[in-house]
């Protein structure tokens, strides 16, 4: 990923503001209707609290257009935060000022304050830089966590930014991750199912879908002008007539890329529009001219049912009708049914009035992934850029340290929790990324002692094929599933006892990518090898095949680890010249095989012997980004010894 994460910085005793999007609904009488956007951002809070932080929360509610509201203030808000927490979060009465400085000043680590709703400020949504800097001045970092925000270029969203570190929080990085998945490296079947009010707003992430998906199904308002398009009459349906030229090109274009198009074959209508109204079941063709379409139909919903049984993934956004009214809410409401019953896919929802849907039903859980962005998602699947991600980017050509823990077939079950433990709790962040590789049976419990933590997990293998009659393998997608998100491949070790070839370390390779994993290729020469000079060739080969048809986009989750195998157990040490010249030699060949760009992304590190003593010397060498660790990670100290040592910290041995 190209962002900082909150994880990655030292946050103790540091005045931290973080963005947060709780623009939620409120009742009648001040209570919060739903509060799953205040749900999801109390990880990152939670985090922060517990790493001493003054944190200071920072939101907007409805549109008081640039004046004090009081019906707006963040009070409701902010009361239900504090029960959720069950700690005393202080509202202060303002977002600058004087009060608000000295409230902040006050502030002890793991205390937590609230801004009033920042749009009571017309420099709001003005991105006015002196709002901005104001914001900037109460804080000495900056995390956004407000995805639901990000395609807004304001104060509190994008200025402060310009003026503050800034990072991502953890609800804004598992958006961004699933998102980015979907957009890069969805499993096919890939079915996207897109409903709502207006196709003019959704043409853009229609478009984009077209070159993703192997079926687009459509519903609601949305699917009334692609039905006019083909001829029907649609009564006095929702429709957008003047958008029938580009409903034509998706059309055609879904047709020419092969991907299924689905449409309503029966709807249901009625003549007016509110609770209570008569509705009539008919065939698409066949709608009373005084009739509006307002759900889709029974045949329809268990025509998408089926389609969706096919899917590995799903994205679902945008309602099958009007489902605000119970009459028409029945086409909603069996998708989101259908959606929550699929097994094998991994399913996304995003969206507005999507997400209402699915929450009122009470499916959410039975989704993998709800987004809190309606707007913000869509832009984001459609490939635009987002203002508020875009400032926080790291530049291009930065590679932060990476240090891997392969703990091999060693570690009983309650040992490698406790090492894992230890590690955690002895590194909260900083400049380098930290993974360890576990034996598998105990990847699932190392990952629950890791949650939450700036430690990474990983698989030390994973297989080629996803599932199957494989005996004894381990996929990456079922890594995955049990917390993963990195694998090792090629290690020495497979190919030499289990028979790992340079195909198969592609097929594994090109996998773990697909399941949205990062992957560490292992590379290195035999002593053989090496006596007939045939060194540099090797590794060359290695990475060819390896690389074979791996996207460019996917050089920031390769880490390219050298071996220097014929050095392991010879009593030959690998010199730091051996290093040198050997990883010099990779970041050539990765810049030929993926070119400059995406070469410079990718990590090369050192997978021969490491320890706190070695550590320094080897990071030294230009090209070398970090260690994959074997023995001395069996041991916390030593481990943790060497992350500092690799991130530049600590002195002596
Ligand atoms: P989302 O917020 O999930 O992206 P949209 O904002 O695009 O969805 O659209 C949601 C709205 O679309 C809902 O309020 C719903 O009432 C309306 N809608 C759905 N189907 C129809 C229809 N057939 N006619 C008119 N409006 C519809
Ligand atoms: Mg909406």
């Amino acid at each position: 990923m190209d962002f900082l994460s909150v994880k990655d910085v030292s946050v103790a005793g540091r005045r931290v503001l973080v963005r947060v999007d709780f623009n939620v609904p409120l009742t009648e009488s001040d209570a919060v209707a739903d509060d799953s956007r205040i749900r999801a951002a109390l990880p990152t809070i939670r985090f922060l609290r517990e790493h001493g932080a003054k944190t200071i929360l920072v939101s907007h509610l409805g549109r008081p257009g640039g004046r004090r509201v009081p019906d707006l203030s963040l009070a409701p808000v902010v009361r239900w935060l504090s029960r959720l927490l069950d700690i005393e979060v202080r509202l202060l009465d303002d977002v600058t000022g004087r009060r608000v400085k000295r409230a902040v000043e006050s502030m002890e680590p793991g205390d937590i304050v609230f801004l009033e709703n920042v749009r009571f400020h017309p420099g709001e949504t003005e991105n006015d830089p002196r709002l901005a800097r104001d914001l900037a001045g109460l804080a000495d970092i900056y995390v956004n966590d407000a995805f639901g925000t990000a395609h807004r270029m304001h104060a509190s969203t994008y200025g402060v930014a310009e003026y503050l570190p800034g990072m991502i929080g953890l609800l804004m990085e598992r958006e961004i991750e699933t998102l980015t998945h979907l957009r890069e490296g969805p499993q096919s079947p890939y079915v996207a199912v897109l409903g709502g009010a207006k196709i003019s707003d959704k043409l853009a992430v229609c478009r984009e879908l077209l070159n993703k998906v192997d079926a687009l199904i459509l519903g609601g308002g949305l699917a009334n002008t692609f039905l006019l398009c083909l001829g029907y009459s649609v009564g006095k349906s929702l429709v957008e007539p003047e958008m029938i030229p580009e409903v034509r090109s998706v059309i055609a274009e879904a047709g020419s890329k092969d991907v299924d198009l689905l449409m309503p074959l029966d709807v249901v209508v009625a003549e007016v529009i509110s609770p209570g109204a008569e509705t009539r079941v008919v065939s698409s063709s066949e709608v009373p001219r005084n009739w509006s379409i307002v759900d889709i139909g029974p045949r329809t919903a268990t025509r998408y049912a089926e389609k969706l049984q096919e899917a590995r993934t799903v994205f679902w956004n945008g309602p099958m009708g009007i489902f605000e009214i119970s009459e028409f809410s029945e086409g909603t409401e069996r998708m989101a049914e259908s959606l929550a019953r699929l097994e094998g896919a991994t399913t996304v929802v995003g969206g507005g009035e999507s997400v209402e849907a699915i929450q009122r039903l009470g499916l959410a859980d039975r989704i993998d992934f709800v987004s809190t962005a309606g707007g913000a998602a869509l832009s984001f699947l459609a490939g635009r850029q987002l203002p508020s991600l875009q400032v926080l980017q790291r530049p291009e050509g930065e590679r932060r340290p990476w240090i891997g823990g392969n703990w091999k077939m060693n570690t009983r079950r309650d040992e490698a929790r406790q090492l894992a433990r230890d590690i955690a709790a002895g590194y909260n962040g900083g400049s380098t990324d930290v993974v360890l590789f576990p034996p598998h049976p105990f990847v699932e419990s190392v990952g629950e002692e890791l949650t939450g933590t700036s430690v990474g997990l990983g698989g030390q293998d994973s297989h080629w094929e996803d599932t199957g009659a494989f005996t004894g393998a381990v996929s990456a997608l079922m890594l995955r599933s049990v917390g993963a998100r990195t694998v090792l491949v090629g290690h020495s070790e497979c190919r030499e006892h289990f028979g790992d070839d340079d195909d198969r370390v592609h097929g594994k390779l090109a996998a773990a990518l697909e399941a949205g994993m990062s992957a560490v290729l292992c590379v290195g020469e035999t002593l053989t090898e090496r006596e007939e000079g045939n060194h540099f060739e090797t590794v060359t080969g290695q990475l060819e095949v390896a690389l074979k048809a791996v996207p460019r986009n996917s050089s920031r989750k390769l880490v390219v680890a050298y071996e220097p195998v014929w050095a392991i157990g010879t009593g030959r040490p690998a010199l730091p010249r051996d290093i040198n010249e050997m990883t010099a030699h990779l970041r050539t060949e990765l810049q030929r095989l993926m070119g400059p760009d995406a070469a410079g992304r990718i990590r090369v590190v050192y997978g021969g012997s490491i320890t706190p003593g070695n550590i320094r010397e080897v990071m030294e060498l230009p090209e070398v980004d970090g260690a994959l660790v074997g023995g001395a990670s069996l041991r916390a100290d030593s481990f943790l010894r060497i992350i500092r040592r690799a991130s530049g910290e600590g002195e002596g041995v």
